[in-house]
């Protein structure tokens, strides 16, 4: 309808109201193009590929084999008080916070179970050239505090990232206690013993057969992340593609030259490189590949928005006086952070947010309840449609002014809302398309038609390749509806027989703030459905990390020395949670008709029919953003009862 003025009548649109939909119509259109039948199927999860080509390339190209064969960090059959699923910085945190809660005290507390071949996650698997974090390094690596470790640049690099995760396992004592390259299958609560059986995969590389081990534990604390399934399109014929094919999250030095830690890729001198994707990563990579590749072919279905990055080093003064000045700094800064990007910044404060449309993704206060009325949802929509155009447009124009071909800059402008995309940071992305040896192929939002044994093919035409990289990204952090089990690729089986497939298929999400769900107890997760968001990863899993400690700490104390702890969240309490989400909901109805990824179920979320959408929403997250959550869960914890959290004595 025509749009209100204030006193609530309707009024003529004004030529802005006209611009902004028009702008609106054009990022509909965009989106209608890239909609397909197949939806999230599209994708091929490589952890399910059953062939030997996609096998290869799923493989960890990092593990040391041998040095990990030499050692036995866990017994079969072994009892631990704390396992923890993930080695990356979430199960870093996770298990530090609950070294500094008194809760880990002896040497056989604790384990971590990881896939990798070491800690890091995230930082572990990817190595590809290029790679950074997009958020300061100074918030984003965990326990600076703790580590007194100064980041040598404002966005670390992933070499950094890594050896940071390293510096956190050796300074905690964590190298022994890591159980690597094994994957948890299965994790059963056993009723009589009160303990979690953990059934895990160890590979031992290409010499030695996996083994099949049963681990059990008081506590099963999920830390597996999110965007660690790497996916490739199922493109016909790509399988039979004759060069080199790997995927960004294993990268291939034997097949580009160079190392991680020197990433010279002498090999592709002589070569034509083809990538396909021009995601986050793709923006770090490519000014890379263009370094060194003979001719590199850009295979494009939606254009990032890139922003500036603006690099810089450390100022070690700065750091002192200014950054790291006091104790608790890290948190502050992430928390302000935090504030800034849902727009909670306090009256007078300078705003830290470039994209503060980014607010659609992650709440904000004041406007998180919105009304489920389409009106109403229509107004949210407007609003941050129109607090995003200026940053959409300086994107555009940004283009323009890098991008010496007016052709070529055209089609690398992003026709959709910030809030869609991850946005992107680089000074040296669209600079690449001014060498001659660049070349963008624009598939106008169809993406490849095909792979043949030489190379790709689009609009019917063959482009011939030497090497392809998949850069065409992950499984959907949605993936399984926000299901903890789905998620980690485990089948989990708590109470009476109870699975966690199942519960989430009959109600969908239910938990208590996020971090446990009743049926399942003493199992907890680092970042689970039904919390908040932020920018920064590290910070979402800090706050329902601290809430987790307080709980364990809580109950601990509870059942004292002589006895074990059983912490469960009652069905009544968590469906109290679950109704707050839910009022929470309409809020993000914004993601619903982006352009199609991995936010918005490649564009099917909207098309669900209503059973299931009202499922969904009980994943929802915190639409008044990450502080209003925190006061939550501080009101909560000072309360001091546990609420709504039954803790038993296991004998
Ligand atoms: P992960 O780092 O994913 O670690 C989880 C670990 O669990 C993995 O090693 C996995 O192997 C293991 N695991 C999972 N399931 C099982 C199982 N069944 N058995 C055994 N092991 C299992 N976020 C930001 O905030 N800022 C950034 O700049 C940023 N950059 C990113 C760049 C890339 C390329 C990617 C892919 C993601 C990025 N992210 C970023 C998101 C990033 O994943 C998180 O910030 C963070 O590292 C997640 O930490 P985690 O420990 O929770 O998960
Ligand atoms: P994405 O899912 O963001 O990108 C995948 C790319 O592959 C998209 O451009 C997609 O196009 C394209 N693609 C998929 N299928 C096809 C096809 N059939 N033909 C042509 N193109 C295709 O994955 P990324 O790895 O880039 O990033 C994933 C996430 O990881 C980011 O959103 C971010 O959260 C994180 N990340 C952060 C980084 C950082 O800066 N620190 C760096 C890297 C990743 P389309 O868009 O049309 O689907």
């Amino acid at each position: 309808g025509a749009p209100s003025g204030a006193n609530g009548q309707s009024q003529l649109p004004t030529e802005e109201d006209m611009t902004l939909l028009q702008l609106q119509q054009r990022y509909a259109e965009e989106a209608a193009k890239r909609i397909r039948a197949d939806g999230p199927t599209q994708f091929l999860d490589l952890t399910d590929a059953d062939t030997d080509r996609f096998k290869a390339i799923a493989e960890d190209p990092w593990a040391d084999h041998a040095a990990l064969n030499a050692k036995e960090t866990v017994k079969d059959g072994a009892a631990y008080k704390f396992l923890f699923l993930g080695g990356g910085y979430g199960g870093l945190i996770f298990t530090v916070r609950l070294i500094q809660a008194g809760l880990i005290n002896v040497p056989d507390d604790v384990r971590l179970v990881d896939a990798a071949g070491g800690f890091g996650g995230t930082w572990y698997w990817n190595r590809y050239p290029g790679l950074h974090c997009d958020v300061e390094s100074y918030i984003y690596m965990p326990l600076l505090e703790e580590t007194v470790y100064m980041p040598k640049q404002k966005y670390a690099p992933g070499t950094e990232l890594r050896e940071h995760a390293d510096r956190i396992a050796t300074q905690f004592d964590l190298h022994d206690k890591a159980l690597f390259r094994s994957n948890a299958k299965a994790a059963t609560w056993d009723e009589e013993e009160k303990l979690w059986t953990v059934q895990v995969t160890e590979g031992r590389g290409p010499n030695e057969p996996s083994r099949e081990l049963t681990l059990k534990c008081q506590y099963l604390l999920v830390a597996s992340g999110v965007l660690n399934v790497p996916h490739v399109p199922k493109i016909p014929g790509l399988e039979g593609f004759g060069g080199e094919m790997f995927h960004t999250a294993r990268w291939n030095y034997s097949a580009t030259g160079g190392s991680y830690e020197n990433p010279d890729m002498e090999k592709l001198k002589d070569k034509r490189v083809g990538i396909i994707g021009t995601g986050a990563t793709s923006i770090q990579v490519i000014p890379q590949l263009a370094k060194w590749a003979k001719e590199l072919y850009v295979f494009q279905r939606t254009p990032s928005a890139v922003h500036p990055r603006d690099q810089k080093a450390t100022d070690p003064e700065e750091w002192k006086s200014k950054i790291a000045s006091k104790k608790g700094w890290q948190m502050e800064r992430a928390l302000n952070f935090a504030a800034h990007m849902s727009l909670a910044a306090k009256e007078g404060e300078e705003n830290l947010t470039r994209i503060p449309a980014y607010s659609a993704l992650i709440g904000s206060p004041g406007y998180g309840l919105v009304e489920p009325t389409p009106e109403a949802i229509g107004a949210n929509v407007a609003r941050l449609y129109k607090m995003d155009t200026p940053t959409a447009e300086t994107a555009r124009a940004r283009v323009d002014q890098i991008v010496k071909d007016p052709e070529t800059a055209n089609k690398l402008k992003a026709w959709y809302p910030s809030w869609c995309k991850r946005p992107t940071f680089s000074d040296m992305y669209l600079q690449a398309f001014n060498e001659p040896n660049v070349h963008l192929i624009d598939t106008n939002g169809q993406g490849i038609e095909a792979a043949t044994k030489d190379g790709l093919v689009f609009a019917g035409k063959e482009c011939p390749v030497d090497v392809l990289v998949l850069s065409t990204g992950y499984r959907s952090p949605a993936f399984g509806n926000g299901n903890p089990a789905a998620k980690t690729g485990i089948e989990v089986i708590g109470r009476g027989g109870l699975s966690m497939d199942e519960k989430w298929k009959n109600i969908g999400s239910a938990t208590l703030h996020g971090v446990a769900t009743s049926g399942f107890p003493n199992l907890f997760f680092a970042f689970g459905p039904q919390t908040a968001a932020t920018a920064n990863f590290v910070t979402m899993l800090e706050v329902g990390i601290q809430h987790t400690a307080h709980i364990l700490a809580k109950a601990e104390e509870k059942v004292g020395a002589g006895s074990r702890a059983v912490v469960e969240v009652t069905r009544e309490e968590e469906e109290a949670w679950t109704m707050q989400v839910m009022m929470r909901a309409p809020y993000f109805a914004t993601i619903m008709g982006c352009t199609p990824g991995y936010l918005n179920g490649e564009g099917h979320s909207a098309r669900q029919d209503p059973k299931d959408m009202m499922k969904a929403s009980r994943s929802s997250g915190w639409s008044e953003g990450m502080l209003s959550y925190i006061k939550v869960l501080e009101e909560y914890r000072s309360e001091g009862s546990l609420k709504g959290i039954e803790v038993t004595a296991a004998y």
